[in-house]
């Protein structure tokens, strides 16, 4: 009579399974009788000439997370802190990203690539100036752009010389009315549950005693930037010209 074959170890149970199973791996869910769930639900692909923080502010916006739940979700526990780190993070993650959401990964190199005019006002700075030049992550907006479906912010609008949309004739605004800042020129977005056409600055500081900032999270604005009132581009108005580069 031949020796009892060892016995075959008892399969994971799917919460096992799923604690072993890395954030941004190829399964999301490990669900028995072979469902498992490998992809995100409501698909949002990025849009031509669009921003990253765009795209992750509208993807969070439909799942009511955060933008850093979602990148949690999509890759690795890492928090950008620049626009440059999420930039890495999304091209660090872009298999995962690209098969949790079933875009392609051209689409992702499209949004980390730096617009024309970036790469042309580098090198008009470096070869006539010789300094080096990154663009600001802060960006400029179009308030009637912002009423558009799906709403987009323009990679195009981070950059200095970007001061008119020629779609809406009109001039883009540097500053959220209500809090003063330039929008996205902080990470701080990441934490923020907001649709796209909110103001995603945290509110400044209150000053204490001596004129010093206060220590303590700040709420976030909350302005609607879509009431902006819009700035018309006309012959006989000539733009700002904007912070220095
Ligand atoms: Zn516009
Ligand atoms: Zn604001």
């Amino acid at each position: 009579m031949p020796p009892n074959s060892p016995a075959a170890p008892d399969p994971p149970s799917p919460s096992a399974e799923r604690a072993r199973t890395p954030l941004g791996s190829a399964l999301l869910r490990s669900i028995p009788g072979g469902y498992d769930i490998t992809g995100l639900p409501l698909q949002v692909p990025p849009l031509p000439a669009e921003s990253a923080p765009s795209w992750l502010r509208r993807l969070a916006d439909r799942y009511t997370l955060t933008p850093q739940q979602i990148l949690r979700v999509l890759g690795d526990e890492g928090r950008p802190t620049t626009l440059a780190a999420l930039h890495a993070h999304i091209e660090r993650n872009a298999a995962g990203i690209t098969q949790h959401l079933r875009i392609p990964e051209d689409d992702l190199e499209n949004l980390c690539c730096a617009p024309a005019l970036d790469t042309l006002t580098a090198g008009y700075l470096q070869l006539y100036h010789h300094r080096a030049w990154q663009p600001s992550p802060a960006s400029r907006y179009c308030p009637e752009c912002l009423t558009q479906e799906p709403t987009a912010w323009a990679a195009a609008w981070r950059n200095p010389y970007t001061v008119i949309c020629p779609t809406h004739a009109a001039i883009l605004h540097d500053l959220c009315p209500s809090c003063g800042q330039r929008p996205f020129a902080t990470m701080s977005w990441l934490g923020q549950v907001a649709e796209p056409w909110i103001c995603p600055s945290r509110r400044p500081a209150p000053r204490g005693r001596f004129g010093r900032p206060k220590r303590g999270v700040r709420p976030f604005c909350g302005h609607d930037l879509r009431t902006v009132t819009r700035q018309p581009a006309t012959d006989d108005r000539r733009p700002d010209p904007g912070p220095t580069l």
